[in-house]
């Protein structure tokens, strides 16, 4: 017998307990990247085997050659991207969520995936401070969010001309405009290419190299649209972590009949506090919103959600029947709002962290990191070699290493890069570099939950030890 047995579970999870424990107890510490890390991950290759090793062998391998093969990006030194970390109640919660393996899509085959769904959308939905009625589904990310959002605008675009969108396509309809601020995420262009609606007809409007929104472009042009319109509004750019100005996008979109979409993959979370709410006012008012759990909710990947005003657009885009998806109307099926069918029970980690930690906690830790980001743009300030270049609205702080009396801008780009290069080997912090407004320049998002004050100093400090040992 050398297929799966029963009797290898207790050591499979005793084994994966005891080295979980270990990684998760060093995870404040360890370095970020092990130097051979790119070897490990090649070492996976191999033959398929003919017999196999038994499960607590391969779980073995797994964690002999997959852990240092690993970033330690569910550590409060991970700085790079928007990747946020796992609360003990998500872990707790997404383990669950494996052993009873529901799939939630349907109802009859998992009430549990379902309920805990619908449940965590709804305070989800509260938490984000948008309207009652509105419809949600979950989706793997921010990407989907979109895609999930940009089809109900899609399909609201060609009702008004008359058209059935997933009935009849798009062969009838002229082309939808979709239209941006330049602050437009890669993956919201992705999800329009998707939708068919071509990424290359996106027209995007700014009057800075920032790429922050033209308002009054962007109202000519919407007023020179004859039909039907998308406008996605973008809360929380990768950059600075700058909003567009939702409320005026919106007055647009109602003055000319538009489609507005939010992209808040992780720029909804200012929702959260007084202090950055602000920055989201008007969000209620859009027709769509997308957003990420794996980001700033701090559950594992991959969980995303949408919200659409109106249901039956949402039901409308993703519907599916057959003879043999039995269960009840009255019942809500996720797979009927959601691009994927079958999937994962992910409002289990969703419920289960709301459930640990409340509006409150959640609003304790978005300040924590509220609070952090103007701790590192406040030692930015202070250091004479380091340059912020832009305002810190949120969680991301945009700075470039500035070499004592080297003014040409290549050679500071050229150090920066280098920089970032260097640290991404250096294991004891990780931040990625971009380009802000033509500087190569360091943008680090703070949305891990176990980041303190000693892992911000940290990278200010890095940054300015390899600046200097660079330049
Ligand atoms: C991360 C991000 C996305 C994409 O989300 P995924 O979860 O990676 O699919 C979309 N928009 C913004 C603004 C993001 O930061």
């Amino acid at each position: 017998m050398s297929g799966p047995a029963r009797e290898e579970i207790e050591g499979v999870l005793d084994l994966v307990v005891r080295e979980t424990r270990a990684y998760l107890d060093s995870v404040d510490e360890r370095p970020l990247r092990d130097p051979k890390a790119d070897a490990f991950a090649d070492g996976f290759a191999g033959p398929l085997p003919e017999r196999g090793s038994g499960g607590l062998e391969a779980i073995r391998e797994l964690l002999d050659q997959g852990v240092p093969a690993s970033v330690t990006s569910s550590g409060p030194r991970f700085f790079h991207y928007v990747i946020g970390g796992v609360t003990p109640a998500a872990l707790g919660a997404a383990w669950l969520t494996d052993a009873l393996d529901q799939n939630s899509g349907l109802w009859d085959a998992a009430p549990l995936g379902g309920a805990a769904g619908e449940v965590g959308l709804e305070w989800l939905r509260e938490l984000f401070g948008l309207p009652s009625g509105w419809a949600s589904t979950f989706v793997t990310g921010g990407t989907m969010a979109n895609y999930v959002g940009l089809a109900a605008g899609r399909r609201w675009c060609g009702l008004q001309r008359g058209i059935d969108v997933e009935e009849q396509g798009l062969a009838e309809l002229p082309a939808i405009p979709v239209l941006s601020s330049g602050y437009i995420h890669s993956t919201a262009r992705k999800a329009v290419a998707m939708l068919g609606l071509g990424r290359g007809r996106i027209r995007t409007f700014e009057w800075d190299a920032a790429g922050r929104l033209d308002v009054e472009a962007l109202d000519a042009a919407l007023g020179e649209i004859d039909g039907p319109a998308i406008v996605i509004a973008n809360a929380g750019e990768v950059n600075a972590g700058d909003f567009d100005p939702i409320s005026e996008m919106a007055d647009l979109a109602e003055r000319h009949g538009a489609w507005l979409h939010v992209d808040g993959a992780f720029g909804l979370f200012a929702a959260l506090s007084p202090r950055s709410r602000h920055l989201v006012d008007g969000v209620e008012r859009a027709h769509s919103v997308g957003t990420d759990g794996h980001k700033w909710l701090n559950v594992p990947y991959d969980t995303g959600m949408a919200f659409v005003r109106d249901p039956e657009l949402l039901d409308g885009a993703f519907s599916v029947t057959a003879a043999y998806l039995t269960t009840a109307e009255s019942r809500s099926n996720l797979m009927r709002r959601t691009p994927e069918s079958s999937q994962r029970a992910r409002g289990l980690a969703v419920w289960a962290t709301l459930r640990a930690y409340g509006r409150e906690g959640y609003r304790e830790m978005v300040e924590a990191h509220l609070d952090l980001a103007q701790r590192v743009a406040a030692r930015v300030d202070d250091a004479p070699d380091l340059e912020r270049l832009a305002e810190v609205p949120l969680n991301i702080v945009c700075f470039r290493y500035r070499p004592d009396g080297v003014e040409d801008p290549q050679a500071i780009d050229e150090v920066n890069r280098r920089i970032g290069h260097e640290i991404l080997a250096d294991g004891r912090v990780y931040v990625g570099t971009t380009t802000y407004e033509g500087k190569v320049a360091f943008r680090p998002a703070i949305v891990n939950w176990r980041t303190r004050e000693e892992d911000v100093d940290l990278l200010v400090d890095v940054i300015r030890e390899l600046g200097s040992r660079l330049s």
